[in-house]
């Protein structure tokens, strides 16, 4: 962890990756601090979130945000101690969420940032009250609508949407799946997220244990990854199922278009029969109407002991862009954050 406090280190976007970034496609910069202006704070970053969006902004294709300039430091959600302050909201050793990006030091006119009230465990900031937290509740509880006894289906069920889905399914009653990266994560997802099962996605018979899993079938499915585990899922779907649309994350490192078998017109086939709900949404548009509602249903739910995360901690901004790598991977064990500073 870096300790020097007059310099400012940050990783900035070396290259645009061609497929799955490499540590190449980031570089590390040391400069000075930067002193805070009129109405502004200097921020010191503590806890570095890591997500899988990252990477849709290391390319500069069509998308629903902009891309990293080359050259430009990587953005990311972070908690930050306010170090000094010219702004009159704001005092030296206030904790708050800002977006400092993957660096040691940030201004900021405080128009981004909010105060952290976790302060025994600011980390949360980022993960169960923060945006996948949010992510969560706003896909399964808006668009999924699970209802007590159906059965919902969630992958990267050991991450932090994923994981949190899932809880929040067994709160309204469903009966809910996990698939997740390998037999330690599965058995987390059981034992101590309280899923009543969870498969491996890497197995080669998933189809086949996710029908055995599912006996009557799939009525939400929260889509995290795409790939192999939609197929998997996609015959299973009933009458009537919804699908939340949040992520894709087995596509994120592709190269264009796949070749190979169509299978959009089965998938719009099966849509129109099964009269499916799919519905692709960005949690960024959610914070002015649902904010708060998320806020306080969860901090309930966390005190009551109802759900619970998992952090995968990885100490030193330095180490940021191969922790990222990983978790493009699944190398990542639970919500991935980098301990920037103490
Ligand atoms: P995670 O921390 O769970 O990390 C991603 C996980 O995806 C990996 O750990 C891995 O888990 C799984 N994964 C990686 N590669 C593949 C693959 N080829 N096939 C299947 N699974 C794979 O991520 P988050 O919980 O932060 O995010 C989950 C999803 O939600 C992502 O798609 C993300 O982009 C999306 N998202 C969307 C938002 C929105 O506004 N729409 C907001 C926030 C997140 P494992 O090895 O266990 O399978």
């Amino acid at each position: 962890m870096t300790k020097d406090t007059s310099l400012n280190h940050r990783i900035v976007l070396n290259s645009r990756p061609d497929g799955a970034p490499t540590p190449q496609d980031f570089r590390m910069e040391t400069e000075n601090a930067p002193v805070p202006g009129d109405g502004q704070v200097l921020l010191r970053t503590l806890f570095l979130s890591l997500d899988p969006y990252m990477r849709g902004r290391m390319s500069d294709g069509p998308s629903y945000a902009a891309p990293v300039a080359l050259n430009a430091t990587m953005v990311g959600g972070t908690v930050s101690r306010v170090e000094r302050s010219n702004h009159p909201k704001f005092k030296p050793g206030q904790i708050v969420l800002s977006n400092a990006g993957w660096q040691t030091y940030a201004v900021s006119d405080g128009s981004d940032l909010l105060p952290v009230e976790t302060a025994d465990h600011p980390s949360h900031a980022l993960s169960l009250l923060g945006m996948p937290g949010f992510t969560a509740w706003h896909g399964l509880l808006k668009i999924g609508a699970p209802r007590p006894g159906e059965t919902v289906v969630v992958a990267a069920a050991s991450g932090p949407v994923g994981s949190i889905v899932g809880q929040i399914a067994k709160i309204k009653g469903a009966r809910v799946v996990g698939i997740a990266g390998g037999a330690e994560k599965c058995r987390y997802v059981i034992d101590e997220l309280g899923f009543d099962a969870c498969l491996d996605r890497r197995d080669a018979g998933l189809a086949q244990s996710l029908s055995t899993a599912c006996p009557d079938g799939i009525d939400v499915y929260f889509e995290n990854v795409g790939g192999d585990v939609f197929d998997a899922v996609l015959p299973l779907l009933n009458v009537g199922a919804r699908m939340p649309l949040c992520g894709l994350v087995s596509q994120y490192n592709d190269r264009g278009a796949k070749s190979g078998v169509n299978r959009l017109p089965g998938f719009m086939m099966t849509l129109l029969a099964k009269r499916i709900r799919v519905q692709g949404f960005i949690i960024g548009d959610h914070y002015a109407d649902e904010h708060a509602a998320f806020v306080g249903e969860m901090k309930q739910w966390v005190a009551d002991g109802k759900v619970k995360l998992r952090e995968d901690i990885v100490d030193g901004l330095e180490n940021a862009p191969e922790a990222f790598i990983g978790l493009l991977q699944g190398k990542n064990f639970g919500k991935l954050v980098v301990k920037v500073s103490q």
